[in-house]
């Protein structure tokens, strides 16, 4: 048997980029081979092994066919006699579909190292089209690449539309949908994966409601880069700037859904956009399944971002509802979260990126002065049941009024 290096190690050892998980590929070995030699097995019918020792991927060489909708409707082949260029062409990207042997000498049917010098994404073959994650996937590199100067090639785009019009994108599971929007979240520059996703139409396909943004104009005193669309990608970007982690990058992500339902005659006002996008948010939350603190935080965001960039002047009572509906007690960090969302909703505004946000220790603040309040005194005093429950509320309420007063002078 051949052993050879696939994938993303081969590409990024020559973008000289740090290789984090190293995929193999096996030609012209059996599944029996492989379990002689002791790799574990990682699907029932998936010709994919680990490593007995470094836990690293090793997959035989195999091609597939396309059998049906979805990822569901593969069928792979895998023997002895699949070549190593029959693997590589069913891959996504050229600069996907190189391998190297244990010498560093590098296979490149398909013209992978070509693209990575000319900073194209480029699909291998028509096949590309089988598998509608690889729109998501190909978003996802473009965000990665950014900095790189990388661009998605103009034939791979128009097979991205292809793919986005003919309503297979739907058929994608939600598991690998947040797979690949976490991954593209979580890189430098996420704003690019939201873009290239609108460019090819799967935007509207997978996320209307943020397409709907683009368009919608804001006042521009308040928002000088006017249009919602572009200043929702401004606060991703900001997130990422700031390294904010994933649940404040999707909180910042769905935001401000609510301002893509108001009706025309009112822009570019948005009247209680904050209540009326949190249907918009649960309904995203929902269709990729995101994790639960992902959910939260969002909806949180979603509902009171207007109430943290008014922090200074919200009333006490005002100031301890806020802190009451995010468990600030027994949740301080989600509160952390909800501020930095704010902070990055604030500099996600044309010219305004480095303007202080004082709201933000304001809130902090007011946070400590609440959980400041004991609750054993008030135990010693005797109250119980709802009476204490009211007891506590009245001691932090009068320590926000006494924080304010403070902060104001
Ligand atoms: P990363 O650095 O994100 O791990 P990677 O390119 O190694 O990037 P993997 O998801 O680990 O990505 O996949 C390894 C390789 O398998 C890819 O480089 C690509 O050749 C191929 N591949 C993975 N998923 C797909 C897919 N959906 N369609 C086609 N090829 C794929
Ligand atoms: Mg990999």
């Amino acid at each position: 048997m051949q052993i050879y290096k696939v994938g993303g190690a081969v590409r990024d050892r020559l973008l000289g980029k740090p290789v984090t998980d190293i995929d193999w590929v096996v030609v012209g070995a059996t599944t029996e081979e492989m379990l002689a030699k002791g790799f574990r097995p990682v699907g029932a019918d998936f010709p994919v092994f680990l490593h007995p020792k470094s836990g690293e991927e090793y997959a035989l060489a195999r091609t597939e066919r396309k059998s049906g909708r979805g990822y569901g409707g593969f069928t792979f082949h895998a023997s002895p006699e699949v070549t190593l260029e029959e693997d590589l062409i069913r891959r996504d990207l050229t600069i996907n579909a190189m391998a190297e042997d244990d010498q560093q000498h590098l296979t490149d049917p398909y013209h992978g190292q070509r693209d990575l010098e000319a900073r194209l994404l480029r699909h291998v073959s028509p096949a590309f089209a089988e598998d509608p994650l690889r729109v998501l996937r190909v978003a996802r590199f473009a965000a990665r690449y950014a900095d790189l100067g990388f661009t998605v090639a103009p034939e791979t785009l128009e097979l991205m539309r292809q793919l986005s019009e003919s309503g297979e994108l739907q058929a994608l599971t939600a598991e690998r949908s947040w797979k690949e929007i976490s991954r593209a979240l979580l890189e430098d520059q996420p704003q690019v994966f939201i873009e290239v996703l609108r460019e090819c139409g799967a935007l509207k396909v997978l996320m209307p409601e943020i397409d709907a943004l683009f368009g919608v104009p804001q006042p521009q005193a308040h928002h000088p880069e006017i249009d919602t669309g572009v200043h929702t990608l401004s606060v991703l970007e900001q997130a990422a700037l700031h390294k904010q982690p994933l649940t404040v990058r999707w909180a910042c992500l769905l935001h401000d859904l609510g301002k893509g339902l108001t009706p025309e005659e009112e822009w570019p006002r948005h009247i209680a956009h904050e209540h009326k996008g949190l249907k918009l948010i649960k309904a995203v939350n929902e269709r990729f399944k995101a994790p639960r603190d992902c959910q939260e935080l969002a909806l949180l965001v979603g509902q009171y971002h207007t109430h943290g960039h008014r922090a200074l002047e919200l009333k006490p009572s005002t100031l301890l509802e806020l802190l009451q509906s995010f468990d600030v007690y027994r949740r301080p960090q989600r509160f952390e979260e909800f501020i930095a969302a704010c902070e990055m909703d604030a500099r996600g505004r044309k010219g305004l990126e480095q303007r202080s946000y004082p709201q933000a220790d304001y809130l902090r603040g007011a946070a400590k002065a609440a959980r400041s309040v004991a609750v054993q005194p008030l135990l010693e005093k005797g109250f119980k049941g709802p009476e204490l429950g009211e007891a506590i509320k009245r001691e932090r309420l009068n320590a926000l009024k006494a924080y304010k007063e403070a902060a104001s002078v």
